[in-house]
C-alpha cells in the first residue's frame, strides 16, 4: 500500500526534523522541498542571478541541476554533482530564499519537480522501493499534493517556535539567544506571507500544534494521524 504524506508548516515548527523521523519510521521517502528553494537560491547567487530580476532567475531555476537525495536518515542536496546539502543553511541563503520562493515561475518549476518525486516514489523503484514518501514545505497539502493520503498542517506558538530556531542556530535558547533569532525568524515569516497561510488549516488537513510537546510526543502525534 503506497502512502503519500504531506507535512506543512512555518519555519520553527520542528517541521522537517519530525518529517524525517516520521519517513524513518515507516520506512518512506523524504523530501524537504524547503531544501529545493534553498538550493535555487544558492544556485542563483553562485552565477551572479540578479535575484530581483525575476525573468533572470525563473530562468535560472528551470535549468538548474539540482538532483535530492531522499534517504530520510541522510538527506542530501546536489547541485551539478556537488553536495550543497550544508551550504543551503547559511545565513545568506536564509535570508534571501524568500525573495526566490515568491517568484511564480520558480514555484511552478519547483512544483512540477516535487509532483514527479512525489510520483516516482509512490509509483516504483526509487528510495522507498514503491512504498511512498513524506514531502514537506510550505503548500504541500494544499498545492502540492492537496489529494496526498495523509496531510498535515505542523504549528507552533510563536515563542516554542522562537525557542526551537535559537537552540539550531546559536546552540542555546536563553534570552538574548531568542532575541537575536526573532527579527531573522519574522521578517522572513512576513516574506513568506504570500506563499503559505497557516493561521487556519485547510479542509481536510490535520493540525498538529506542537507547543507543548517534545519531539518524541511530536513524533507520535502525527504517527497517530497516518494509522488513524
Ligand atoms: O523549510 P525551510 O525553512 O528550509 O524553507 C526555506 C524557504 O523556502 C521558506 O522560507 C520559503 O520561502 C520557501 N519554501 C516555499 N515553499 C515550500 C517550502 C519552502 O516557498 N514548499
Amino acid at each position: 500500500h503506497v502512502v503519500v504524506i504531506a507535512i506543512d508548516g512555518p519555519s520553527g515548527s520542528g517541521k522537517s526534523s519530525v518529517s524525517k523521523a516520521v519517513a524513518a519510521r515507516l520506512g518512506l521517502a523524504y523530501l524537504d522541498t524547503g531544501a529545493m528553494y534553498r538550493a535555487a537560491t544558492l544556485w542563483c547567487v553562485g552565477r551572479g542571478t540578479d535575484l530581483a530580476d525575476e525573468a533572470a532567475v525563473a530562468h535560472a531555476v528551470r535549468v538548474m541541476p539540482l538532483v535530492s537525495g531522499l534517504d530520510p536518515d541522510a538527506p542530501t542536496v546536489h547541485l551539478d554533482g556537488r553536495d550543497v546539502s550544508e551550504a543551503i543553511r547559511t545565513t545568506e541563503v536564509s535570508t534571501a530564499v524568500s525573495q526566490v520562493a515568491t517568484n511564480l515561475e520558480v514555484r511552478a518549476e519547483l512544483r512540477r519537480r516535487q509532483r514527479r518525486t512525489i510520483e516516482a516514489e509512490a509509483a516504483a523503484d526509487g528510495f522507498s522501493g514503491g512504498r511512498g514518501i513524506v514531502a514537506e514545505g510550505r503548500d504541500i497539502t494544499t498545492v502540492v499534493a492537496p489529494d496526498a493520503d495523509v496531510r498535515v498542517l505542523l504549528t507552533a506558538s510563536e515563542e516554542a517556535r522562537l525557542r526551537r530556531r535559537s537552540l539550531e542556530v546559536h546552540g542555546a535558547a536563553d534570552e538574548s539567544a531568542v532575541e537575536a533569532t526573532r527579527d531573522q525568524v519574522l521578517r522572513r515569516d512576513r516574506d513568506d506571507a504570500t506563499v503559505s497561510q497557516f493561521e487556519v488549516a485547510a479542509d481536510g488537513v490535520v493540525t498538529v500544534d506542537s507547543s507543548d510537546l517534545d519531539f518524541d510526543q511530536t513524533v507520535d502525534a502525527v504517527l497517530a494521524v497516518v494509522t488513524q
